[in-house]
């Protein structure tokens, strides 16, 4: 198993956690750390089915507070986990496309509203 960490190759079993996943212990770093680690299901209280089937409520774009209500999680947890996904997904893509050549680029984006809402400035007459 390989560190996260630091890199090194000779990380090895060290017992479970407390919610029964194996965790790993790096020779090297002296640091543990699980399988998911470096994953969006680090340390969360979520299972994998509730990260997909919020990522995919998300993507066929029901609101935020609406997945919040259907899934019963809190809202900040709902962004957490979309925020968590979004970031991972930058970073694959920074790293896998690159030196791309092309005439044309088509982009299709992922829209999403996590700011808190403001109310509008009202104009002076
Ligand atoms: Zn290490």
């Amino acid at each position: 198993m390989k560190c996260p960490l630091c890199g090194c190759e000779k990380a090895h079993k060290h017992g479970k956690t407390s919610k029964g996943g194996q965790r790993y212990l790096c020779p090297h770093c002296k640091k543990t750390f699980t399988d998911t680690f470096d994953t969006i299901y680090y340390r969360r209280h979520l299972n994998t089915d509730e990260v997909h089937s919020i990522l995919q409520s998300h993507t066929e774009g029901s609101s935020l507070r609406g997945i919040s209500r259907i899934t019963q999680r809190a809202y900040g947890t709902v962004v957490s986990l979309v925020r968590a996904a979004s970031q991972k997904a930058q970073i694959v893509h920074n790293a896998k496309v690159q030196k791309i050549k092309t005439k044309e680029v088509i982009g299709n984006e992922m829209w999403s509203f996590v700011e808190k809402n403001k109310k509008p400035v009202s104009q002076k007459n």
